[in-house]
């Protein structure tokens, strides 16, 4: 059985900008407002036969999207990205090839995320990530596996399983 939420009805969604470093036009700071959607796979238990009460997912999926929420999102692991925190602000560098950007930003207007870029196919895989980790937190055994999909955007979207045993 698959119980599913989706982001546009549920208002399960947040504004970021983000830099694809390197990328012809989204190399700029630019931003997008990203949907998800969640899927989870699994069999009905407990005292209402729940696969999981929507409220509880719900919560969950809108904690995620509170902390991404207005910020410019940041890749921690990019081969290619240096960081200084200066006090209040972020400095970085972008260098490759010939190309170098510098950037200062006032840190609360940022979140420096543990990934090497900030792409859909990143977020995606890095949401299911959170989410699968809220989900084993509730200690449940009849969830099999968490499918997210961020769309960035409206109708294009990156999708991503994990199970959570
Ligand atoms: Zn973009």
């Amino acid at each position: 059985m698959i119980l599913e939420l989706k982001g546009l009805y549920l208002g399960l969604r947040f504004s970021s900008a983000h830099i694809v470093f390197g990328h012809h036009s989204c190399g700029v700071i630019h931003g997008h407002t990203y949907y998800i959607d969640v899927r989870l796979g699994g069999r009905p238990s407990g005292e209402f036969n729940f696969l999981i009460d929507f409220k509880v997912l719900k919560k969950i999926v809108k904690g995620v999207c509170k902390n991404l929420d207005h910020k410019l999102l940041l890749p921690r692991d990019h081969p290619h990205l240096k960081y200084t925190l200066e006090e209040n602000h972020l400095h970085f560098v972008y260098a490759q090839g010939g190309c170098k950007k510098e950037y200062k930003i006032p840190v609360e207007d940022v979140l420096l995320l543990p990934l090497k870029g900030i792409t859909a196919e990143e977020l995606s895989l890095y949401i299911t990530g959170l989410i699968r980790e809220e989900l084993l937190k509730l200690k449940v055994d009849n969830i099999e596996w968490v499918e997210v999909t961020l769309y960035e955007g409206l109708g294009q979207g990156v999708t991503s399983r994990m199970h959570l045993k």
